[in-house]
C-alpha cells in the first residue's frame, strides 16, 4: 500500500506514520527526518537545506523530489510506504505521480488528511521535544517522561528541541502549509483518493479513523 499523510506541522503525522509502520509493515518516509539527517551529516543537500528549514520555509521541489525518487526504490519500501511530509506542493504531487508510473509502481492508494485547528497546533508544537539519543517524542504538557529527565524508551538524559519549533518559524511553517500545501487537497479529492480525519481527537481515536479509511 502506498499512502500519503497530509496535515500541517504538529498535526500528528509522524505519530500515526510510526504506528502504521508497526501495524501494517509499511515504511515511514519522512522528508523532514531525511533532511534533518542530511543536515546532521553535513551532506551537500544538508548544507543547502539547513537555513531554509530553520526559517520554516520549504526546501526546493527538485531537491526533495530527487531525494524521494531515490528512497522509494530501496528494498525496504517494496511492501509499501507512508509518505509523511511529502508531497508539500502541487508540483511535488505531480512529480510523485510521474515517478510512481515511471517505476512501474502504479499510483498512490490513499491520502489521509489530518484536519486540525491552528491555536491548538501552536500549543502542541511549542511544547514538544525528543530524546537526543533514540528520538522518542515528548511534550511539556501532554507527555512527560515517566521519570523526570529520563527517556522512557532508552534511559538517556539528554533531550532536544527542533530549531524550527521556535514561534517565528512555526508561523512561517503554518503559512507555508496554508499557501503551498493545502492546494494539494483538491488535487487528491478530484482523484477520489482523499479521506479527512479529525486530527484534534486523541491519537487512539485518530488511529481508529485512519484504520477505518484504509480497511483491514
Ligand atoms: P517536517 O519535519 O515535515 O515538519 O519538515 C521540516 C522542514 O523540512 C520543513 O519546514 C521544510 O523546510 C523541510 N521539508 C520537509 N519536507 C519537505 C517537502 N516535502 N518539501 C519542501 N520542504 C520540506
Amino acid at each position: 500500500m502506498k499512502l500519503v499523510l497530509l496535515g500541517p506541522p504538529g498535526a500528528g503525522k509522524g505519530t500515526q506514520a510510526k504506528r502504521l509502520e508497526e501495524t501494517r509493515g509499511l515504511k515511514q518516509l519522512s522528508t523532514g527526518d531525511m533532511l534533518r539527517a542530511a543536515v546532521a551529516a553535513g551532506t551537500p543537500l544538508g548544507l543547502q537545506a539547513k537555513q531554509v528549514m530553520e526559517s520554516g520555509q520549504l526546501v526546493r521541489d527538485d531537491l526533495i523530489v530527487a531525494m524521494i525518487a531515490e528512497r522509494i526504490g530501496e528494498p525496504d519500501c517494496a511492501k509499501g510506504f507512508i509518505l509523511d511530509g511529502f508531497p508539500r506542493t502541487v508540483q511535488q504531487a505531480e512529480a510523485l505521480d510521474a515517478m510512481l508510473v515511471a517505476k512501474g509502481l502504479g499510483g498512490i492508494d490513499r491520502v489521509i488528511e489530518l484536519a486540525v485547528d491552528e491555536p491548538a497546533l501552536i500549543e502542541r508544537i511549542a511544547g514538544r521535544y525528543s530524546c537526543a539519543k533514540c528520538g522518542a517524542g515528548y511534550h511539556d504538557k501532554f507527555k512527560q517522561p515517566k521519570t523526570n529527565g529520563v527517556c522512557d524508551r532508552c534511559g538517556a538524559k539528554e533531550f532536544v528541541r527542533r530549531p524550527d519549533d521556535r514561534p517565528e518559524a512555526v508561523a512561517t511553517r503554518l503559512a507555508a502549509y496554508r499557501q503551498q500545501t493545502a492546494p494539494i487537497l483538491p488535487y487528491y479529492r478530484a482523484r477520489g483518493l482523499l479521506t479527512t480525519v479529525d486530527g484534534m481527537a486523541d491519537p487512539e481515536e485518530v488511529a481508529r479513523q485512519i484504520d477505518r479509511a484504509l480497511g483491514s
